[in-house]
């Protein structure tokens, strides 16, 4: 078997500005990076508003596992095989962040004969997006800082400037560390650290802005840390977010490349999907919906956090309305929830298997609530056999779904042929009544409640008293209005990782809140987040060089 990287080598790409004189882009609304990547004029984007809207489909899965269930290929493939339909589908995916490229081996450009291309680029520098975020993000850390140095006249509280710095490399040396020692003349001596630059709220605003206005004021509504009467500090306040919003201009424009069966993709964007929302910019996806008659679209994790913040932020605040949903599952992934040890996935275990399918289960009421059209996929691992795969279908059927066996990881958009046909019908039919899981009136405390309850499957929400005064107090603040967005591990329902399948009888307690006043949304941390990962003992860049041909060799 090809690794991922020989395949992507071995693609014909076509030139991009062919690929967007397919979706009826003039080259002159094409701002090529290269031959094989390009932006499309923000202005030209805006003049397609008044166009009417493809057919948006989601794409979300089970409960995952460490080994990964597959959401990116299947969104590939299913873009891939619409389009050997005939039918115009564009694909829409996060970007990539540089620094876990260099941790474990595995890409986030999809695998196999399912992937967007050219792959190297889009996992490291592509278009230069998230060294912007990342500069725009430091430039505000900086002008904090400055303003402490020289003046200080909104008496800021040393203590309790939240703002951070990010970079786009896994260093765990850099969670906690003091800035400013050496003496008068290198400012004052603070508390800070790194978050890895995806984490970053400026991503996540990026991700959530609908145009360079809109972005702007997000930018200023950041709020960077208090002062000693406990009175929140804006980015506006500091005069900063003009500055950044320059240094985000271009990045704006969102990015086009294609499928290595060289169809259109979108890759804009790429928030965390633990304390941020997890989904490719709203920008991209609108664009697309205005170029394409379908759009699949894919958001992390499992259906609880990923698809949850789709539906209840994503398009709550962007108005868009999804049309279907596909849950992706896997044998593998089954079995663990159904309680088999990782290196004992590849023998067939029919219990188990059973057992793990309350997981899929729950996630199928979950998606329900949201009023639209589901579907199943299967994505085919070598070592599943027929009567695990009948198991799935039966199961399904028994929930009123259809489950398709996708092989487009072995075969492309051909593995996918029979889920295209019924992701078509379902998003054709008009069934989809689109609604949020709760509404913008519901106070921060009975939002995070509902989402506790209603998707994770919790008896209740806690917290204690001094969280409960937190949420209070941004209520009072005027943030009640904002949706919540929910950090908590992605390995189970719960917030134990280790409460596999569907777990009932527990409750979810909320350990802390971060404010995102720009992004538009209350973080409730339900655990430990992780917001800068380190390197394993045996980093993937220790195999990673330039061969003879200049070409990049070990990265995936
Ligand atoms: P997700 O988007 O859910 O995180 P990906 O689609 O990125 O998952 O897949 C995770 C990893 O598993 C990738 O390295 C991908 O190439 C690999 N993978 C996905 N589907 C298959 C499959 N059917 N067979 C083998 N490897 C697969
Ligand atoms: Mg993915």
């Amino acid at each position: 078997m090809k690794s991922d990287i020989e395949i992507a080598r071995e693609a014909t790409m076509r030139p991009v500005i062919d690929i967007a004189s397919d979706l009826g882009v003039d080259r002159a609304q094409v701002i090529p990076y290269g031959h094989y990547k390009a932006k499309i004029e923000l202005d030209y984007v805006n003049s397609l508003q008044d166009r009417p809207n493809g057919k948006l489909v989601l794409v979300t899965a089970m409960s995952p596992t460490p080994a990964g269930e597959g959401k990116t290929t299947v969104a590939i493939g299913l873009a891939d095989a619409m389009n050997q339909l005939g039918k115009k589908a564009s694909v829409c995916l996060r970007e990539p962040s540089l620094g876990p490229c260099f941790g474990l081996k595995g890409g986030a450009a999809g695998g196999g004969m399912s992937q967007v291309v050219p792959m190297e680029d889009i996992n490291l520098h592509f278009t230069g997006d998230m060294h912007a975020i990342g500069a725009a993000h430091n430039l505000l850390a900086a002008m904090i800082d400055n303003y402490i140095h020289w003046s200080n006249e909104l008496r800021l509280d040393l203590r309790r400037v939240t703002w951070r710095r990010v970079v786009d490399i896994n260093d765990r040396q850099l969670r906690q560390i003091v800035t400013g020692i050496g003496g008068p003349g290198n400012g004052f001596p603070m508390e800070g650290g790194y978050d890895i630059t995806v984490a970053s709220e400026v991503m996540a605003i990026f991700c959530l802005a609908q145009n360079i206005e809109d972005l702007q004021r997000r930018l200023g509504s950041i709020v960077i840390g208090y002062t000693r009467d406990r009175e929140p500090v804006t980015a506006a306040q500091l005069q900063a977010s003009g500055a950044m919003t320059a240094l985000l201009r271009d990045a704006l424009a969102p990015n086009l490349v294609q499928t290595l069966e060289n169809n259109p993709a979108f890759i804009h964007g790429g928030p965390f999907a633990n304390i941020a929302h997890g989904c490719n910019s709203v920008i991209a996806t609108q664009t697309a919906l205005k170029l394409s008659d379908y759009v699949v679209t894919e958001a992390g994790f499992g259906a609880d956090l990923g698809a949850e913040k789709f539906f209840n932020i994503k398009c709550r605040k962007s108005g868009l309305t999804p049309d279907a949903a596909v849950i992706v599952v896997t044998v593998r992934a089954l079995k663990m929830h159904g309680g088999v040890a990782r290196d004992a996935l590849t023998e067939e275990n029919l219990p188990a298997l059973e057992a793990g399918l309350e997981n899929l289960g729950r996630h199928i009421r979950n998606c329900g609530q949201y009023g639209i059209p589901l579907t199943v996929a299967i994505n085919h691992f070598a070592d599943d056999t027929e009567a695990e795969i009948a198991a799935i279908k039966t199961y399904t059927q028994s929930r009123g779904l259809e489950a398709h066996l996708c092989t487009h990881h072995r075969d492309g958009g051909e593995g996918a042929i029979d889920l295209a046909t019924q992701v078509a019908d379902l998003a054709d039919s008009s069934q989809a009544q689109f609604r949020t899981l709760y509404d913008d009136h519901l106070s921060l405390w009975e939002k995070a409640r509902t989402v506790a309850r209603n998707v994770y499957g919790a008896d209740d929400l806690d917290a204690d008293q001094k969280v409960r005064e937190q949420f209070d107090q941004f209520e009072a603040e005027g943030y009640g209005h904002f949706p919540v967005c929910m950090a908590k591990t992605q390995y189970s329902f719960s917030t134990d990782p280790r409460l596999v399948g569907a777990p009932g009888n527990h409750r979810v307690k909320v350990r802390e809140l971060a404010l995102a006043a720009g992004a538009e949304f209350l973080v409730v941390v339900c655990g430990d987040i992780m917001r800068m990962p380190g390197l394993p003992r045996s980093p993937a860049a220790n195999n990673i060089y330039v061969n003879a041909q200049g070409q990049i060799e070990g990265l995936f």
